[in-house]
């Protein structure tokens, strides 16, 4: 059963996409979207030596190495332009997710979605795509096993489409931030407890280096706390 978190992810491929998954580790997601018909083909791309082989012998395992390549190599250098129109990455920090991209922009040229899931700085991601072209179109946050995951889901575009308040919804999520769900309660309560932590911690700090982070942290605090309280 593949987890909820790549459910979700797999329910946004639009049906009949040939994908690439970059850092794709077992394969689980390309071989699942193919087996429900989402895809026709894909490709699952993985830099490392373990996960590649993994990759390929999931797909061997599930028969599906005629229309599944796994390919060795960084990012989306194992996609040829104009070879897919769905990525998926999943399951990297947004920092990574957004370097990939990046790195891979000619290679983007014939994909009309992206479905993004960063562990962690999600905000980098959003930043990305507005800066680049792509418009947010969905997300989702959902919570499995104690983890908290954000899905995003981008189409050539109107960047600026989504966003009203364009810094506090870049670290949000402006979908996010309008359903308000219970996971997305929970992980901006203890994103600003941490932060009241860090402030408090910081209480004394005298270095220009420790004023300017707590300045930083109590001035996100107060944005995240307004944003919330509307
Ligand atoms: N996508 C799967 C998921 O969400 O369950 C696997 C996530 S796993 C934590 C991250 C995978 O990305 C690892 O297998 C890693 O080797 C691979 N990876 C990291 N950087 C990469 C890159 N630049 N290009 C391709 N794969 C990469």
């Amino acid at each position: 059963q593949l987890s909820k978190r790549l459910q979700t992810v797999v329910s946004f491929i639009p049906k009949g996409s040939v994908l690439a998954d970059i850092g794709s580790d077992h394969a689980y997601l390309p071989c699942y979207a193919y087996l429900h018909g989402y895809i026709t083909k894909a490709i699952a791309g993985e830099v490392a030596d373990g996960p590649f082989r993994s990759a390929k012998q999931q797909v061997e395992k599930c028969g599906l190495s005629h229309v599944i390549s796994v390919r060795k190599g960084d990012g989306l250098q194992v996609v040829a332009p104009n070879e897919v129109d769905c990525v998926t990455i999943a399951g990297m920090g947004g920092t990574l997710i957004s370097n990939i991209l990046e790195a891979g922009r000619e290679k983007l040229c014939a994909v009309k979605r992206l479905i993004l899931q960063p562990n962690v700085g999600a905000h980098i991601v959003r930043k990305w795509l507005l800066e680049n072209n792509w418009e947010l179109i969905d997300e989702r946050i959902l919570e499995e096993d104690g983890q908290i995951y954000e899905v995003l889901v981008a189409e050539r575009g109107h960047p600026y489409r989504p966003y009203t308040q364009l810094h506090v919804e870049l670290l949000l999520g402006p979908f996010l931030l309008k359903e308000r769900n219970e996971a997305f309660e929970k992980k901006w309560m203890m994103e600003m407890s941490h932060w009241r932590d860090v402030i408090e911690q910081l209480k004394h700090a005298k270095t220009e280096e420790a004023i300017k982070k707590k300045q930083q942290f109590i001035e996100t605090l107060r944005l995240v706390e307004e944003a919330l309280k509307r």
